[in-house]
């Protein structure tokens, strides 16, 4: 007798379902613009000089593996707050900020989930329409009720802020809501300054629990520009608000799973309250963070030498992004589709191409180009070998 005959098969996820049909396609030249990763100019992914130099360093060291602590590493946990709130953040020094290492961005936002479900049991979460799918799966698993707030306008392929506005200012007090900090994933599309310190705001006027999930730091405009949204709550006087951070991108760790879950409190004695919540929540899920990410991150940030070079390929892989937006608006006019202009408008790895599921079956079916449904695609997939080919059936699919 099985115990488990009752399991009915769940769906897998389509943008890994995706990649396996990409795989398996045996025709030349082939484009994968599905997926979630930058890959260099020669469709690689980057081990950036500045993690292989300490790679190298810990082959040497060859240390023991004994556990980390709970909440990881304390020169990542130091390295991240520098990074998010900046060095010389007064709640730094106030003692008001608690950060965990975690097992990726992902980590983050599930310890994160519970850790609120827990302090917060009858609040709901507020996500961006669209958002990265996985925000409404995890938040869900953690037992959270999910709404929508306006976000992206298909007409203009930019933001709807006064919908946005207005959704937010609909919310009940003690909702949290989901903010990127940058580089909104699926879309590309992000608030300018003014505009955030408008939901700071309403955020504060409605009495919102901020939760800024900050995958993409430093590629868009730079490590500062990019924690705009961060930085200006800081400043607002808001006392509590959750940061989640990711270094998959930034640093090219994918499957490092580095990522920091933070906590921002009215006071020192209350992020000491937080925190020892948090390690509860870590404690009785994975225990501890893994040992090798973590030593990679710290090692590149708290070296002054090794930073300033993660911070050049840092520079280096945001600019390539922007000259494959530009590349791909120049293509798409020669091709006959100067529709496309808003590409260069939209920010980081994802584009919302405004490409229907039927253009990109085709693309798929005629060009061997494979995209998501929603349209959605990876500009860090492009390079100059694929561009004007990926420019010509788009164009050739939008006629
Ligand atoms: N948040 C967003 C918006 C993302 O796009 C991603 C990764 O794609 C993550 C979080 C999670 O990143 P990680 O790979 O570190 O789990």
């Amino acid at each position: 007798m099985s115990h488990f005959a009752s399991v009915e098969m769940t769906p897998g996820d389509p943008i890994l379902g995706l990649t396996e049909a990409y795989l398996a396609d045996a025709r030349p030249g082939k484009v994968n613009l599905g997926v979630g990763i930058y890959y260099d100019e020669q469709g690689r992914i980057p081990l950036l000089r500045a993690v292989h130099e300490v790679e190298q360093r810990l082959a040497q060291e060859a240390k023991p593996r004994g556990y980390l602590p709970i909440d990881g590493l304390p020169a990542y946990t130091q390295g991240t707050q520098k990074l998010v709130f900046g060095a010389e953040s007064p709640l730094l020094a106030a003692g008001r900020v608690a950060t965990s290492q975690t097992i990726g961005g992902s980590g983050a936002l599930r310890v994160g989930a519970d850790v609120l479900k827990k302090a917060l049991p009858k609040a709901k979460i507020a996500i961006s329409n669209p958002s990265w799918e996985n925000h409404r799966v995890v938040f869900i698993a953690a037992g959270f009720e999910v709404v929508e707030y306006t976000y992206y306008d298909p007409q203009t392929h930019g933001l709807d802020f006064a919908g946005m506005l207005a959704d937010l200012g609909k919310l009940e007090p003690g909702t949290v809501v989901l903010l990127h900090a940058c580089c909104h994933n699926p879309t590309g599309v992000d608030l300018n300054a003014a505009q955030w310190q408008q939901v700071v705001e309403v955020v504060k006027e409605r009495q919102l629990l901020p939760f800024i999930d900050m995958a993409y730091q430093g590629f868009d405009q730079g490590i500062d520009a990019d924690a705009t949204a961060v930085r200006l709550f800081a400043a607002s006087g808001i006392e509590s608000f959750v940061v989640t951070s990711s270094y998959a991108k930034s640093f090219s760790l994918y499957g490092e799973r580095a990522g920091a879950l933070t906590f921002v409190a009215a006071d020192r004695d209350e992020a000491l309250r937080v925190q020892s919540l948090v390690k509860r929540t870590i404690r009785s899920i994975y225990s501890s963070p893994s040992t090798h990410g973590g030593a990679l991150v710290a090692g590149v940030l708290n070296s002054p030498e090794l930073r300033a070079m993660w911070e050049q390929e840092l520079g280096e892989m945001r600019e390539r992004i922007h000259a494959m937006r530009a590349g791909m608006v120049e293509k798409l006019a020669a091709h006959g589709a100067p529709q496309f202009a808003f590409i260069q408008q939209q920010a980081g790895m994802f584009s919302y191409s405004g490409l229907s599921k039927a253009q990109v079956d085709r693309l798929r079916d005629e060009y061997a180009i494979y995209a998501i449904g929603t349209g959605r695609i990876c500009v860090a997939a492009l390079n100059r070998s694929n561009l004007d080919t990926v420019a010509a059936a788009v164009a050739a699919v939008s006629k």
